[in-house]
């Protein structure tokens, strides 16, 4: 594909946006060449398709349209553009807009379907959005044959290493696994062009700092690289300086101190102490409708499990999630969640980020978060692309600090606070 950029015209010329416009603008004047016959049809085929106002190659413009996305979301309207010209860019949208194929288009566009060298790489925080982002992308990529290999902890290696021997252009990854083919030497970064840190504060959170680093270096300075979260809190700041470029920052969030849900969430909190707690969730899920879909966030294993146990005894069918279970575990239980035939899960924070299950309507924080921030990302697992979605809060004898923080930022107009049935009597 003639039109695809050279990564490193980049550093050698002062940033500009005009890279698409001039390369398509040649490729109409090269059709309106005077003297020419007239061509079959096909060869007048666009180079481009529209897309929004977006020119996408027309194989991925065509998977687009397979995807059911008619036009792009404001997050992929802003950011695309400066990543097709090749810009560094910093996306901060709330979850749920789409922030996945506003990396993930200009991805699949940038690399060379044909490349057996890596040349794009997604790095995220857990397995499960290791997957959903490599479907995704390949999704993005189907029509141009644009392959996609998900690279991550507690799968069999030596499926992942054929994967890589036969070679692919996109590699989407946790940064531990990654790191641990690049010391097999079976995954070599030194072609990547465009690098996407995905949720790049949780992955600094859980410790992945150090590992994104050693990635990031093994990687030619002279790529493009983007960084795509709901929340930048004050120490990626410093991980931006470090490894982009003069990014373009697009930011959809009304600064709240950084902090922002998606406006269609619903959110209440109820006063429970610990002992009420499981007899608390009963209630909500009698409630609620038998359709939805509900996720409920512990924080310690060890409580997803038990309550898992609890529930179950109760006669309801859930399921639980963590990082104590096996990988096939995991993927059986996510695969039901996903399509519906499990309509409750019990999750650590191993599901807070980034997961995208659209038909989710409730999410409970059975304990709540530690910050702000997760409690941000917790309740963005509901309400995905504008659909509606309620988070409900059990604030316990020891949340009140952070019930209170929450309800500071968040404003008590959005977050109501209600009264159990079981403490009405
Ligand atoms: P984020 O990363 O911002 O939390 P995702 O990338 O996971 O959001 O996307 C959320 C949902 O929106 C997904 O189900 C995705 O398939 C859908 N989606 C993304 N872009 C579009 C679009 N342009 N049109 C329709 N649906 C879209
Ligand atoms: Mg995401």
């Amino acid at each position: 594909m003639p039109r695809r950029r050279d990564a490193v015209v980049r550093r050698t010329k002062p940033p500009e946006t005009k890279v698409r416009q001039s390369e398509a603008n040649l490729g109409r004047q090269n059709q309106n060449q005077p003297g020419k016959p007239d061509r079959p049809v096909d060869a007048q085929r666009p180079k481009y398709i529209r897309w929004g106002m977006i020119d996408l190659t027309p194989e991925i413009a065509d998977s687009l349209a397979d995807m059911g996305y008619s036009e792009p979301s404001e997050i992929q309207r802003l950011a695309i553009p400066p990543l097709l010209a090749g810009r560094d860019v910093v996306g901060q949208a709330v979850t749920g807009s789409g922030k996945t194929s506003a990396f993930g288009i200009p991805m699949a566009e940038t690399v060379n379907p044909n490349s057996r060298n890596v040349e794009g790489l997604v790095l995220v925080p857990t397995r499960e959005l290791a997957q959903q982002v490599a479907k995704e992308i390949s999704a993005v990529g189907k029509k141009l044959g644009v392959k996609v290999a998900a690279v991550y902890g507690g799968e069999p290696i030596n499926r992942q290493i054929d994967q890589l021997e036969r070679g692919v252009p996109i590699v989407v990854g946790t940064p531990g696994r990654i790191k641990d083919h690049m010391s097999r030497r079976t995954l070599d970064l030194g072609n990547v062009r465009f690098a996407v840190l995905d949720e790049a504060d949780e992955m600094l959170d859980i410790g992945f700092a150090d590992d994104m680093e050693f990635i990031l270096r093994r990687t030619p300075s002279n790529r493009q690289t983007a960084l795509f979260s709901a929340t930048i809190p004050g120490f990626i700041l410093k991980l931006i300086r470090r490894y982009l470029d003069d990014p373009v920052w697009v930011k959809l969030i009304q600064e709240f101190d950084g902090i922002k849900t998606a406006a269609e969430v619903q959110q209440v909190y109820y006063d429970v102490a610990e002992r009420d707690k499981v007899r608390a969730v009963e209630e909500i899920l009698d409630e609620i409708h038998e359709n939805a879909q509900t996720l409920i966030f512990r924080r310690m294993q060890v409580g997803v499990d038990r309550l898992a146990r609890d529930l179950d005894r109760a006669g309801y069918a859930v399921k639980g999630i963590h990082g104590g279970m096996s990988q096939r575990d995991r993927d059986r239980v996510m695969r039901a969640f996903r399509e519906g035939t499990l309509r409750v899960l019990i999750a650590t924070n191993v599901a807070a980020r980034g997961l995208d299950i659209s038909t989710i309507t409730h999410v409970i924080n059975y304990d709540m978060p530690d910050n702000v921030e997760e409690y941000v990302h917790r309740v963005g697992r509901t309400a995905r692309m504008g659909k509606e979605g309620t988070a409900i809060s059990f604030v316990g004898e020891h949340d009140q600090e952070i019930i209170e923080k929450v309800v500071g930022k968040v404003g008590n107009d959005v977050l109501q606070r209600k009264l159990l049935n079981i403490y009405a009597r």
